[in-house]
């Protein structure tokens, strides 16, 4: 049992990142860019240390959601090229051209103001447009001859690539998938008739990496989860999972004090949890201001002394009580594990998120600021 001077911490493995960035170009092949996701903060694994960490392994590009995100990685000196996926929002323009973050534009009008702003600068941008294919969320559903002329016309700027997003990617019960490629990849190749022929197309996150759908692959790749060691399982009849990927992030908690309580006590708020009998619990150091689900009150597990043991009572703001019966060896200042492995015991995300009702992304990214991060 590992003790710590943290209330609750995290530890990420870098290489482990490292290790899921390789196995991703594994599976798609030499002639496919991988751009892992850094946005939310590399998904609370953190956005500088795994950006450097990646681009020491050969990542060429980094994704971000907003020009935020982007700067930040800009001052910590990462160099490479960075795509800013879901922001052009008037206020970011400027940052965004100044950083040389590379925008994704989501309908004609930002590439007109792209252009203008371009035009005024002096300057030449490069540009991704997003093609909304279905998922009716960010893109331009625009027809093509509208969208061709609106590219055409905007001459200073460059049209480096086009993408779009999946809505069900993993869920092989649904033809959205399917129907959203065919509409993307129609889209791209009425534009090539016309003579736009941009570098690179994109429209895979890790679920189309991981299902092995080859025809959305085109010229880079944009995993996320995948990049931090998840894949979602797939819906109805999937083919098997080609990614073999491993969690980098290990959440521990402290033991702030350890007693018997009398068969018939209540544990905590609301009086949710009544031993059944004379029992020994522990309170840690953790609660749903750190981003431990409030839903996993009275439901969820940890590991504690190699073993899993369940959580007594509602999660609390910065304390959570578990079953230390069968843990005689805990004390104060030990650590439990909330995600992660002892031994042969593991809770991972997915399973975190499946008794919270909530999913595996949710639950990372929940990790709060609070939290210290250690890296290995
Ligand atoms: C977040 C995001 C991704 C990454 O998705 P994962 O499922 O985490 O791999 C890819 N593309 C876009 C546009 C995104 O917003």
């Amino acid at each position: 049992m590992s003790t710590s001077p943290y209330r609750s911490w995290i530890e990420v493995s870098l290489r482990q990142i490292a290790d899921n960035f390789n196995a991703i170009k594994l599976v798609v092949g030499p002639a496919v860019e991988v751009m892992p996701v850094v946005k939310a903060d590399a998904y609370r694994h953190g956005a500088i240390e795994v950006s450097r960490a990646l681009v020491d392994r050969g990542a060429r590009w980094l994704a971000v959601s907003n020009v935020e995100e982007g700067v930040a990685l800009r001052q910590a000196g990462i160099a490479g090229r960075i795509l800013v996926m879901a922001d052009f929002l008037p206020a970011g323009r400027v940052a965004m051209l100044e950083h040389k973050l590379t925008p994704v534009l989501h309908s004609l009008d930002d590439l007109r103001e792209l252009d203008e702003l371009a035009r005024q600068r002096g300057t030449l941008a490069d540009y991704h447009l997003k093609i909304d294919s279905g998922m009716g969320r960010l893109g331009t559903r625009a027809a093509v001859g509208e969208i061709h002329q609106a590219i055409t016309a905007a001459r200073n700027v460059r049209l480096e690539g086009l993408m779009t997003h999946f809505a069900s990617v993993s869920d092989f019960s649904s033809r959205q998938t399917g129907e959203q490629t065919r509409y993307f990849l129609g889209l791209c190749e009425a534009l090539r008739t016309a003579g736009i022929v941009p570098p690179m197309a994109h429209m895979s996150s890790t679920g189309a990496i991981a299902y092995g759908r080859r025809e959305a692959w085109c010229d880079m790749v944009r995993p996320g989860h995948a990049i931090y060691g998840y894949t979602s399982p797939a819906r109805g009849k999937g083919p098997p999972n080609l990614l073999h990927v491993k969690p980098a992030l290990t959440w521990k908690a402290s033991v702030l004090t350890v007693k018997e309580v009398h068969g018939g006590a209540l544990i905590g708020y609301g009086g949710m949890y009544r031993a059944p009998e004379a029992m020994r619990i522990a309170v840690l150091a953790v609660g749903y201001a750190d981003g431990l689900p409030h839903r996993l009150s009275n439901k969820g597990h940890v590991i504690a002394c190699g073993q899993r043991v369940p959580i007594l009572g509602a999660v609390s703001m910065d304390m959570t009580t578990i079953d230390a019966t069968h843990c005689p060896a805990l004390k104060p200042g030990d650590a439990v594990t909330l995600l992660g492995s002892e031994g042969d015991v593991s809770i991972d995300a997915q399973e975190m998120a499946r008794v919270a009702g909530t999913i595996s992304y949710s639950v990372l990214c929940a990790i709060s600021s609070r939290v210290k991060r250690v890296y290995l």
